[in-house]
């Protein structure tokens, strides 16, 4: 899970690449980076950290020129250190180039191992390095053709931004897993982000979703758009409406505050129970909430406060602030709960430790009763498209029953979204799609039907997060 900016044709380009990565902050806290071009060559500042931390006047100041490109990383491959942190930006034969990926390549592995074997020296252990080592050795003249290429060998998820000396290059998988938008900045100006959220922050205008396998170049010449890859059926990721994206953001043409109230409304069908308050688990689970408590008739109150200054728990890469970080980021509001029958919306259940401190904490509160929904179906199997969740044997809804897992977490009861109402929320607000799950989605960590097969098991190769 990361994030992507491009900016093209902006004396301001690093300042609004600025600004989009933090608009972006949600998609990955490791790291940031943003890479500038005067025209003639590439700067860049690459640090560990937040954005707000890591980009100072002075270094803003450095990043001369009228494009650039932004990165926030979260590591779903290669370990969590300074030389995984992107954009990566390196001198070919034809010139620089730097590049920002979300996504993760499932034949990364295989092709690192070919490449070192025909004499590559990798600087990092992300799977982002292999594409620029294929864009490196590309017979192809010209860059967006060496991209191209070194796309047609990989699999997996990408939305991807390039930048060279004078053109910035946008790529969105065969298959859109990632999503990835079009934007204008006043009459010359154009952007490109992960999310729609980022607009609003510099003041652009939506011009259109990067359809799934299609190439934007934007240089001096204008914005041109390509098709370079055979087409493939849609598989946009479903998650990204239910947890990753913000919800201010649209996604394909599907507003992901909406698709989430929905989500609610269809859980309180679904799993209706007497209660007095319904309540979010913040942030991710306040629209689905407010849509239990509109469908069911029960008051929507704000149960649970949530800090802002530490991350989120599900994307902190590191075992033990995870578990130290629910205590730190969540507090119950005991006038909310105080002797209520409490229904708690969330998002998701990953390994259950999570919920069960959230139940204990809102029973602590003085609650009567708590009762647990989830806004997703149970997650059954992790993802291999660029979300860095356990294996599945960590995932305990893939080994254990709903009742179990509610003994688990200690609920009064528990229900889940089914996969059914889970689609019926998303694609019900837009055009239908091709390919993929109902209307072009991937479902693979509720269905385990994986749209792509992992050349080699994602997990059994990957550097460990961080040391033991
Ligand atoms: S497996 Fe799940 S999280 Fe991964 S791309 Fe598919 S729907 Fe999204």
């Amino acid at each position: 899970m990361c994030g992507v900016v491009g900016i093209y044709g902006h004396k301001e380009a690093a300042n609004l690449a600025y600004l989009g990565l933090y608009a972006l902050q949600h998609r990955g806290q490791e790291s940031a980076g943003i890479v500038a071009s005067d025209g003639e060559r590439l700067r860049f500042v690459r640090e560990m950290g937040h954005v707000g931390d890591i980009f100072t006047a002075d270094r803003l100041a450095h990043l001369k020129g009228a494009a650039a490109i932004g990165h926030v990383r979260y590591s779903t491959a290669g370990d969590s250190s300074l030389k995984n942190a992107q954009p990566i930006a390196v001198d070919y034969s034809g010139g620089s180039v730097a590049v920002g990926h979300n996504g993760n390549l499932v034949n990364a592995i295989e092709l690192r191992e070919r490449l070192e074997a025909e004499g590559s020296i990798f600087q990092s252990t992300s799977d982002t390095e292999v594409i620029v080592h294929l864009i490196a050795r590309s017979r192809e003249t010209t860059l967006p053709e060496r991209i191209a290429d070194a796309l047609r060998q990989v699999r997996g998820a990408y939305s991807l931004v390039f930048l060279s000396e004078d053109k910035l290059i946008a790529v969105r998988d065969p298959m859109g897993f990632r999503p990835m938008a079009l934007g204008r900045i006043g009459n010359d100006a154009h952007i490109i982000t992960s999310e729609t959220c980022a607009f609003e922050l510099v003041e652009a205008t939506f011009v259109r979703n990067i359809e799934p396998g299609e190439m934007i170049v934007i240089d001096k010449d204008g914005l041109r758009s390509m098709r370079p890859f055979p087409e493939a059926p849609a598989h946009r990721c479903l998650f990204e409406w239910v947890y990753f994206a913000r919800p201010d953001s649209q996604i394909d043409g599907r507003s992901v505050y909406r698709a989430r109230e929905h989500m609610g409304k269809r859980l309180a069908v679904e799993h209706p129970v007497p209660a007095d308050v319904v309540i979010a688990v913040p942030d991710s689970g306040v629209a689905a909430a407010i849509g239990y408590a509109r469908e069911s008739g029960i008051p929507y109150d704000q149960g649970l406060m949530r800090s802002h200054y530490v991350g989120r728990t599900f994307i902190e890469p590191s075992q033990q602030i995870r578990h130290f970080g629910v205590k730190l980021k969540l507090s119950p509001v005991h006038e909310v709960l105080r002797g209520q029958r409490v229904v708690v919306v969330d998002d998701s259940i990953v390994r259950g430790t999570t919920s069960r401190k959230i139940v204990s904490m809102i029973r602590g509160a003085g609650a009567r009763e708590v009762h647990m929904r989830i806004s997703s179906p149970p997650t059954v199997g992790p993802c291999r498209y660029g979300i860095d969740t356990p294996t599945k044997e960590e995932l305990i809804a893939s080994n254990h029953e709903v009742d179990d897992i509610r003994k688990f977490i200690e609920a009064d009861s528990l229900g889940y979204l089914s996969l059914e109402g889970l689609y019926e929320s998303v694609e019900g607000l837009a055009r239908p799609a091709l390919g993929g799950g109902p209307q072009g989605f991937c479902d693979a960590c509720f269905s385990g039907k994986y749209p792509i097969a992992a050349e080699k098991p994602a997990r059994s190769r990957q550097l460990r997060l961080l040391p033991a």
